[in-house]
């Protein structure tokens, strides 16, 4: 049974990586109809920030990735919060402590800083590993009694790991093939803390285990401590699950991770945990904030390291989930683009529907002074153009308010000694009519053949006086929802 985890530490908001992390979690389980587990690591009590939990489950859920368990909605395997879980910890301690892949280390921070002090004077570098445990003070180096006696002093400790001395590891990873690993390299990691909470990687892999999870996928910034994690599978005498690494999302240039400092060209994460910044008092930014439609947010992250089948963009969360593959995923880093993350969008927008849009637009905090009918009409003739939704607003601000001032360019273009006399008998011949776009648009053609002028002589000054610049839609669309009046109003506005 296919089972799959993403277990975030809740030390922050997420950001893309996270995200894509999450996603492709969720679109492996469901493509293999198997389960999606969302597992708190809560062991870092120093990184742990408030409200950081509520946070990514709300953020998922936004992004329509449900956990089919969760803190929240419990599940067979609970608690799904490291923190809640000591018990089944402090069990698993006492049987890798009976093993030979692990020993108990009562050294404490300043002695490990004067050896560490000590080899850097000599131009080393110190790591706690087979070469120095030794010389160091834990139950390999000192006596049985020793240790005793300075465990019922009631000496701190912390447990570690018992790095095995010169082995091959051969690994295996499902999106970068198999690699391997001299157990030299590597140190003895602590696995209990001396508070006596286990550390990441030892509460890791007995969650793994005692929650079935059967793909570990994750960033590969894991990838070292994948050597230690086999390993302890071994100490355990558990079968490991099956590894995948993602590679970075890198930044749009193509150099470097995409951070946090790249907030402008959207290193924000999906929105911010805090609104308001602190430092600044701003609110921040996310892509929720920015008008993303969580359905081409995550359409746009399931791109950034995996091509569909034919090269497929635009594709549901469901559609995702049927054609994703792990082996199709890319080994090489994703750059991340800015216009492709709008183009997205853009997308996305065209595809809901006007009555969609306007549901959105007045959820935001815009100011609409118009009636729903004569939204729903600027939505529709101006979604084509947008982005994101408020460029609806933004784009088609001419329609809440008449232009206080004349595009200078466009005047000089549109405008010219008869354009006032011109546009003021157009004005009168368009009292008399019934206001719909096809009146006034045959209404102004007849007026501009009477007069021997082309139409574009007639429709771009039209358009100066009603805009205020030379862009939008179909001039007589415009008048029409404008109506009469104001039509009327904007033109003498203009002529005089
Ligand atoms: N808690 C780790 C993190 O925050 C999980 C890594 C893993 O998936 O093993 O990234």
């Amino acid at each position: 049974k296919v089972r799959v985890r993403f277990a975030p530490s809740p030390t922050g908001p997420l950001h893309l990586g996270g995200v894509r992390t999450a996603l492709y979690d969720y679109l492996f389980a469901k493509n293999q109809g198997g389960e999606f587990v969302l597992r708190i690591e809560d062991t870092d009590t120093a990184r742990y920030v408030e409200g950081a939990e509520e946070y990514i489950e709300e953020a998922l859920e936004w992004c329509g990735i449900i956990a089919d368990e969760s803190p929240k909605k419990g599940g067979k395997f609970a608690p799904y919060r490291q923190s809640e879980r000591r018990d089944i910890y402090d069990r698993y301690t006492e049987q890798i402590l009976k093993t030979d892949y692990a020993y108990i280390a009562f050294d404490t921070a300043e002695e490990l800083d004067a050896i560490r002090a000590e080899y850097e004077a000599r131009g080393d570098v110190f790591s706690y590993d087979n070469k120095t445990r030794n010389r160091l003070r834990n139950s390999l180096a000192l006596s049985e009694e020793e240790v005793q006696k300075l465990l019922d002093e009631k000496t701190p400790y912390v447990v570690r790991f018992k790095m095995p001395v010169d082995r091959t590891l051969n690994l295996e990873d499902i999106i970068r093939g198999k690699f391997s690993v001299n157990t030299n390299t590597l140190d003895d990691k602590v696995l209990v803390k001396n508070d006596g909470m286990p550390t990441y990687h030892f509460a890791n892999i007995i969650d793994d285990h005692e929650m079935e999870i059967s793909h570990v996928i994750r960033g590969e910034e894991w990838l070292p401590s994948l050597g230690l994690h086999t390993l302890m599978y071994e100490a355990m005498g558990w079968e490991a699950p099956q590894f995948a690494h993602l590679s970075l999302i890198l930044k749009p240039e193509g150099k470097g991770k995409l951070s946090k400092r790249d907030g402008d060209k959207f290193g924000f994460p999906v929105f911010p945990l805090n609104f308001t910044d602190p430092a600044t008092g701003n609110i921040s930014k996310g892509y929720r904030e920015s008008g993303y439609l969580p359905e081409a947010f995550i359409n746009m992250v399931a791109l950034l390291g995996w091509s569909p089948a034919d090269d497929k963009e635009i594709l549901s969360l469901d559609e995702m989930a049927k054609e994703f593959d792990l082996n199709k995923v890319h080994k090489a880093g994703a750059r991340f683009s800015k216009e492709k993350a709008e183009w997205f969008n853009h997308q996305y927008i065209q595809q809901k529907s006007d009555e969609e849009l306007l549901q959105i637009l007045k959820s935001s905090d815009l100011n609409l002074t118009l009636s729903d009918e004569k939204l729903l009409k600027i939505i529709h003739l101006m979604k084509e153009r947008a982005t994101f939704p408020k460029d609806i607003y933004e784009n088609g601000k001419f329609f809440f308010e008449a232009p206080v001032s004349y595009d200078e360019k466009a005047s000089k273009k549109a405008w010219n000694d008869e354009t006032s006399t011109v546009l003021g008998e157009l004005a009168s011949n368009l009292e008399g009519i019934d206001f719909t776009a096809e009146n006034i648009k045959s209404t102004v053609h007849d007026f501009a053949e009477n007069k021997g002028l082309g139409m574009g002589k007639v429709m771009m000054p039209l358009r100066l006086a009603l805009v205020g610049e030379l862009k939008g839609p179909d001039v007589p669309d415009i008048m029409e929802l404008l109506g009469k009046e104001e039509t009327i109003s904007r033109i003498n506005n203009a002529i005089n």
